[in-house]
């Protein structure tokens, strides 16, 4: 297989430079195992927190953080927020009242680490770090998720604030146990997962992601947020894709690893979001009735976004602007 290094080579002596795709072309005079990629860094994240959780990953690069220092510390942003209820403190409970977390990270290298069901820790995504870092293993549940933390240094806290706790108590009262959330009369209500992915100035990926996942499921419920391949899908010779809204539909579709797979075989990041969301629409008979969106990035720092139903928003990071941008979606 001709490698990267002989296939510039190859381009120069042929005197082709000029053909090749900017991002490669720019290792033109510099030194060739250290590529230069344009657009970059860039970060790109789900929903308003968005804007603050990049600003905070940007401020990690720029202070010589790691890729995936940023993309963890970035999410701890709306994780420590009381105010944000789809994610860490402040989180709305599941049925029974209690705060149940899902978060997943993956690096560079390949390495992936998650936790799901893990109650009364603030920063699950960097429970999910240490899984990754530090053990044999990708995922910890539960119990064991908590006991890993605690023994690990990280303290047990409540995470289910005053209002999370009356809004509950009075969701209950009006409307029972409600499996089949209506997004089109609660939009902003149960989905604001914070999934965040980041390239590095030298084509690095890394992602993030974290939820309290689905307001008032079942006890038990984990999402798509902490999958890998579903909420979240990291290839370093690719790109990365997350995935926010009613997890169940990106389980069955292992959507993020599409949307990273439809790139590897050429896809932008746009096409490949959109065809992620168009497999839900095929495969998913009752996919009406749930917002789904996904954002996507490539190693050129190209990005894409697309969800189902209007609504969905993300925050962009790049060329020193950090702005919020309205997806497009499926239905109009
Ligand atoms: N994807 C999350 C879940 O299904 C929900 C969300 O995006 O807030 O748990």
């Amino acid at each position: 297989m001709i490698n990267r290094r002989k296939f510039i080579e190859k381009f120069a002596a042929a005197g082709a430079l000029s053909m090749l795709p900017n991002f490669i072309r720019s290792q033109e005079t510099t030194n060739l195992s250290s590529p230069v990629y344009k657009n970059l860094p860039v970060i790109i994240s789900t929903w308003n927190h968005g804007i603050e959780a990049n600003e905070a990953a940007i401020q990690v690069l720029k202070n010589g953080g790691s890729i995936v220092d940023a993309v963890e510390q970035g999410v701890w942003i709306p994780e420590a927020d009381p105010k944000n209820v789809s994610v860490g403190l402040g989180g709305y409970p599941d049925r029974e009242g209690y705060v149940t977390l899902d978060a997943s990270i993956m690096g560079p290298d390949g390495n992936a680490g998650s936790v799901c069901f893990l109650e009364n820790i603030m920063h699950p995504i960097s429970v999910a770090r240490l899984v990754m870092d530090s053990t044999p293993h990708v995922m910890l549940s539960g119990e064991g998720a908590l006991q890993f933390a605690l023994e690990n240094g990280f303290k047990k806290e409540n995470l289910l604030t005053p209002s999370s706790k009356t809004f509950w108590k009075n969701k209950m009262k009006e409307t029972g146990y409600d499996p089949q959330p209506n997004w089109e009369n609660e939009p902003n209500s149960y989905h604001d997962t914070i999934g965040l992915l980041g390239v590095d100035t030298s084509g690095n990926i890394a992602g993030a992601c974290t939820t309290s996942g689905l307001g008032f499921k079942m006890r038990g419920r984990v999402g798509d947020s902490p999958i890998i391949g579903a909420g979240l899908f990291v290839d370093n010779e690719v790109g990365a894709a997350t995935a926010t809204g009613m997890g169940e539909l990106v389980m069955k579709t292992v959507g993020s690893f599409l949307v990273v797979e439809l790139m590897r075989n050429g896809k932008t990041p746009q096409q490949a979001v959109e065809e992620a969301v168009l497999r839900i629409v095929k495969k998913v008979p009752d996919h009406k009735k749930y917002q789904i969106g996904f954002i996507a990035v490539n190693k050129q720092g190209e990005t894409g976004a697309y969800c189902l139903l209007p609504g969905f928003n993300y925050a962009l990071h790049q060329e020193n602007q950090n702005i919020l941008i309205d997806s497009k979606s499926y239905y109009k």
